[in-house]
């Protein structure tokens, strides 16, 4: 299911959103000194990965509609699975896990970002 070309495939393995082979980012989401780096350019297929100045300013829609999936699938959870959770329990439930995942959140909001904008290409 999660092959080259498929675009999923360039988000969940963080890699470039044209050739799917070079790097996106620099280091892992949770290497606090880099977090959110990303290379200039694929150093495979040398893809500008910033269109404009300020080009990433747009993830912050992608992150904001990840941290609203993330509290609506756990409504539904909570609904579904008849756990009877509080709605604080349920918001403290969802700020422990977008504190603890707000570095792979920004990592994923960006490359959500970059695929957007940048499709797979079989020949460069
Ligand atoms: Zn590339």
């Amino acid at each position: 299911m999660l092959k080259k070309g498929a675009k999923l495939y360039s988000i969940l393995k963080f890699k470039c959103p044209q050739c799917h082979e070079g790097e996106f980012f620099t280091s892992s989401a949770y290497n606090f000194k880099k977090i959110g780096e990303l290379y200039k350019h694929c150093l495979n297929c040398k893809i500008k990965f910033s269109k404009e100045p300020g080009f990433y300013f747009g993830a912050m829609y992608v992150s904001y509609a990840i941290g609203i999936a993330i509290f609506v699938a756990t409504y539904l959870s909570n609904w579904i699975l008849d756990l009877q959770a509080s709605m604080l329990q349920i918001l403290i439930f969802v700020g422990v896990i977008l504190t603890v995942g707000t570095p792979y959140i920004f990592h994923l909001s960006k490359i959500i970002w970059a695929n957007l904008f940048i499709h797979y290409k079989v020949n460069y």
